[in-house]
């Protein structure tokens, strides 16, 4: 935001800054990341409602006059001439609609109906556990922190948003309608039991339709192109939400591609070559992070969602408390990620 000039009025949209990361193993308290000393304009990570954040861009954008914006448009099959993707064809409020274009970008998610129309060929990593997401209310003495809190068979996630605390709670992957067979009521004493500050406010979950289920992919495409589409962001690699580092990749993505795209892009048709260029790019951070996150998945919530007793922190968490300074390596990892983009692109109108 800074690097693009917004970043005043980007902080005029309602946020909550985080500055630190807690975690609480069994009975240890402590803190994971300092975002306190990072190399950047801000030192925290800004916490947003994604539709203000995507409002926000959008109406940036508006003052190019070559934007446009189709709401409520859903890509339903690419155009192809000569084995090259040269559009789209998606449906909107109004009736079908054809885009044709120089270059699709895929960038529609874990669920991308563009790589899977393009046929690129996904390779599934797995994750051994789902998420259920939903919101509790917070009151203005709540202590806590937002951070994570991994106790014997259960992971809580709390995210301080205000008004309100944004709660994930870590589910063994599957295991949804084992959840919902034992009722509501056994849900809220979960919650209860893992965070005792919520005793009188689970009643606040009075339906299933309160708590969303996000089911976790970790996957990739082996390769992230073919003539005249090239696919980012999570439609590329969907990231396990561990960290919440998927955002960041996804708008690295984006600013490596614009760097990359922009000038040939202006000139004309862009080549596979270039194409290229943009996963050569970003496959390495990519395969980083995943890897980081994989481990994390095989050592740590493995572990705690079947442990029956004690828990104790990880071996490579334990220094965090004695030394400090080690925190300002998970802020670098979860706050600037493995390798940050910088815009390079030219201010054109
Ligand atoms: C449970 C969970 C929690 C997570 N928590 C975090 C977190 O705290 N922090 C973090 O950084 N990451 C988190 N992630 C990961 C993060 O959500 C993604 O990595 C990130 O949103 C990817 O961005 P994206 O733009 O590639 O895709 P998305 O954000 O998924 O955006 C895709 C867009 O494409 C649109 N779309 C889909 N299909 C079509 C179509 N056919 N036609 C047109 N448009 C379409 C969708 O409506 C959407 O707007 C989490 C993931 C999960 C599953």
């Amino acid at each position: 935001m800074h690097e693009l000039g917004l970043l005043t009025d980007f902080f005029k949209l309602p946020y909550q800054p985080v500055e630190t990361l807690a975690g609480k193993f069994g009975d240890l308290d402590l803190t994971i990341a300092d975002f306190r000393y990072l190399p950047t304009r801000c030192k925290f990570i800004a916490m947003m409602p994604q539709w203000d954040f995507l409002n926000f861009l959008a109406d940036r954008c508006r003052r190019y006059p070559n934007f446009r914006l189709l709401m409520q448009a859903e890509v339903q099959d690419l155009i192809e001439e000569g084995g090259r993707v040269v559009g789209v064809n998606a449906t909107a409020p109004g009736g079908p609609v054809t885009i044709r274009s120089a270059l699709v970008v895929g960038c529609d998610g874990r669920h991308s109906v563009v790589r899977d129309k393009a046929g690129l060929e996904v390779e599934e990593l797995g994750a051994p556990m789902d998420v259920l997401w939903f919101s509790l209310s917070r009151r203005p003495d709540d202590t806590g922190a937002t951070g994570g809190l991994f106790l014997p068979g259960s992971i809580f996630v709390m995210l301080n948003r205000g008004d309100y605390w944004q709660c994930v709670f870590v589910i063994p992957k599957g295991s949804i309608a084992e959840v919902h067979g034992k009722g509501l009521p056994a849900f809220r004493a979960d919650i209860v039991g893992t965070v005792p500050l919520f005793a009188g406010r689970v009643d606040e979950i009075k339906d299933w339709d309160q708590v969303k289920l996000l089911t976790v992919a970790v996957d990739r495409l082996k390769r992230w192109y073919r003539s005249g589409l090239v696919c980012i962001g999570d439609a590329a690699h969907a990231m396990s939400p561990i960290g919440g580092v998927g955002i960041d990749l996804a708008v690295q993505d984006a600013v490596a591609a614009a760097n990359i795209l922009a000038e040939p892009l202006r000139r004309g048709a862009v080549g596979d070559d270039v194409l290229a260029s943009v996963q050569q790019r970003r496959e390495f951070p990519t395969r980083l992070t995943r890897r980081m996150q994989i481990f994390m998945q095989d050592r740590v919530i493995r572990n705690v969602l079947a442990r029956e007793g004690p828990l104790k922190p990880p071996l490579f968490i334990r220094p965090l408390r004695r030394f400090p300074m080690l925190r300002r390596l998970p802020a670098r990892v979860l706050g600037l990620g493995v390798q940050p983009e910088h815009i390079r692109t030219p201010e054109r109108i």
